[in-house]
């Protein structure tokens, strides 16, 4: 997104001149003036974690590439806990995906291949309404109880809190809007400039959400409903020793004590509080962070192939699972109003949106692919990370775009997850 000069954090302890700026070469001098929206050069001062590695800061210079990021609220956490204990793809705008579960890849093609007999390759698209997984291939849709399928949700989904992505810059679902509509939810100042624009631009048409049906009373349902389940199943983990640290810190105002706690905590210590514990999301924050690279994924599951730096607890820091603050992390978000709604978080306006384009074949209302086609169209960001299919059909894979014509494959939904915040990294 825009950011002006004046935004741009100076560190007291170096403090570059803009005459420092010029001395880069022409080619980025010149970019540089003609749009600090493509190329932003900034000081980053690393956060907590990076002061660690050396005991006093690290300060960098950095090419900023903006970016969109398009991910389920568990993504948006890590996003957000980076940005802040890693300083890490501070330039990112995200939209969230609301997000009541989730289902492991492998489990859910069982499911549909060995139990429905409806081979995967045949699928055009999956919809879940009114309680079913609905699988629509060639002529015929089948139906598939959403209690079917629960057996299959990921472990890591039923001790999830967040149902509309509360630390998105927007957030966008199906529910609450009529069939052919996304829900928007704008929150931060970011996010309504994204909003505001495309609907200017005509990438988007929006209606207040209280011109519509059903309208904001079901999401507010669902965020309730799925915040007390998961809570009563993170206390019964509990009660059989099982920890879950995210919701332990859920109500923390400030990042001092999860910082002084993650103090020479590495990969280790993450497996066993989080990945060996279920907990793990897959997000993929703790391989994005690592400065020596030496966490990978093996069948959605981070592995360590490599020593770590002594001293860095990045992967720790990161993690959204290692602990989850929200109102420090909120505190730290450029919201572009003041109140709180208890279910749905901060937000300004709430609204019912559609693509303007028929070419866009979105899984509702296709609102998500026409802000980042407006995004990339206008040089707002110069990247998107989402997501595509991958090798095997409706398996998610991370997508890097950079033309919005490309963004047509990335449209819809694939109801797994996909390890997208390694996708920053590159
Ligand atoms: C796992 C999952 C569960 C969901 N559950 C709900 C729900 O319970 N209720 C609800 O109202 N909405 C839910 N959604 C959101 C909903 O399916 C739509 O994504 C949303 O309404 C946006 O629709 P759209 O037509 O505006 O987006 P589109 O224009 O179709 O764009 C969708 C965007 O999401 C990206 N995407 C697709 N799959 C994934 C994925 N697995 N992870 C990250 N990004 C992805 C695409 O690449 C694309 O950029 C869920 C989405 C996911 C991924
Ligand atoms: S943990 Fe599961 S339910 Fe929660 S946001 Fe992530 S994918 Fe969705
Ligand atoms: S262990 Fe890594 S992939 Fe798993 S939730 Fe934590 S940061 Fe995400």
């Amino acid at each position: 997104m825009a950011i002006a000069f004046s935004s741009v954090r100076i560190p007291s302890l170096a403090v570059p001149s803009l005459a420092a700026l010029e001395s880069f070469s022409s080619t980025i001098r010149g970019r540089l003036h003609t749009s600090l929206v493509m190329i932003d050069f900034h000081l980053i001062e690393k956060g907590p974690g990076k002061k660690l590695i050396n005991e006093k800061p690290l300060l960098e210079w950095r090419i900023a590439m903006t970016t969109a990021f398009v991910g389920v609220p568990c993504q948006i956490q890590a996003l957000r806990k980076t940005q802040e204990l890693v300083g890490d793809f501070k330039d990112t705008v995200s939209i969230g995906l609301f997000c009541r579960e989730n289902w492991s890849f492998s489990c859910m093609r069982a499911l549909v291949e060995d139990d429905y007999g409806v081979k995967m390759e045949s699928i055009d698209r999956f919809d879940i309404k009114k309680g079913k997984l609905k699988l629509f291939h060639g002529d015929s849709v089948t139906d598939i109880p959403l209690a079917k399928t629960h057996p299959y949700v990921r472990i890591n989904c039923q001790i999830c809190l967040d149902f509309s992505a509360e630390l998105a810059d927007v957030s966008v679902g199906a529910v609450g809007t009529p069939k052919g509509w996304s829900t928007v939810i704008v929150r931060t100042k970011k996010g309504a400039e994204l909003v505001d624009g495309a609907a200017a631009k005509g990438y988007i048409e929006v209606k207040d959400i209280g011109e519509v049906k059903p309208g904001v009373g079901i999401i507010k349902r669902l965020s309730k409903e799925k915040r007390e389940e998961n809570l009563a199943e993170a206390r019964r983990r509990e009660e059989k020793g099982i920890k879950v640290p995210h919701i332990y810190s859920m109500n923390d105002e400030s990042f001092d004590a999860f910082v002084e706690y993650a103090k020479g905590k590495q990969f280790a210590e993450l497996e066993y509080i989080v990945i060996d514990t279920g907990a793990c999301v897959s997000c993929g924050a703790c391989a994005a962070v690592c400065p020596v690279d030496i966490i990978k994924f093996d069948d959605y599951r981070p592995v360590k192939v490599g020593e770590e730096k002594e001293g860095c607890n990045l992967c720790y820091l990161a993690c959204p699972r290692t602990a989850m603050p929200i109102p420090a992390i909120e505190k730290t978000i450029d919201f572009a109003g003041d109140d709180r709604d208890e279910q749905l978080g901060r937000y300004v306006k709430i609204l019912a949106g559609r693509a303007v384009s028929d070419k866009i074949e979105g899984q509702d209302g296709g609102v998500v692919t026409a802000l980042l086609a407006y995004a990339l169209d206008t040089g707002e960001v110069e990247r998107v990370v989402t997501v595509k299919q991958g090798e095997r059909a409706w398996e998610p894979d991370t997508a890097i775009v950079r033309d919005s014509k490309e963004l047509l494959d990335t449209a819809g939904t694939i109801y797994s997850m996909a390890v997208t915040m390694e996708g920053l990294r590159e």
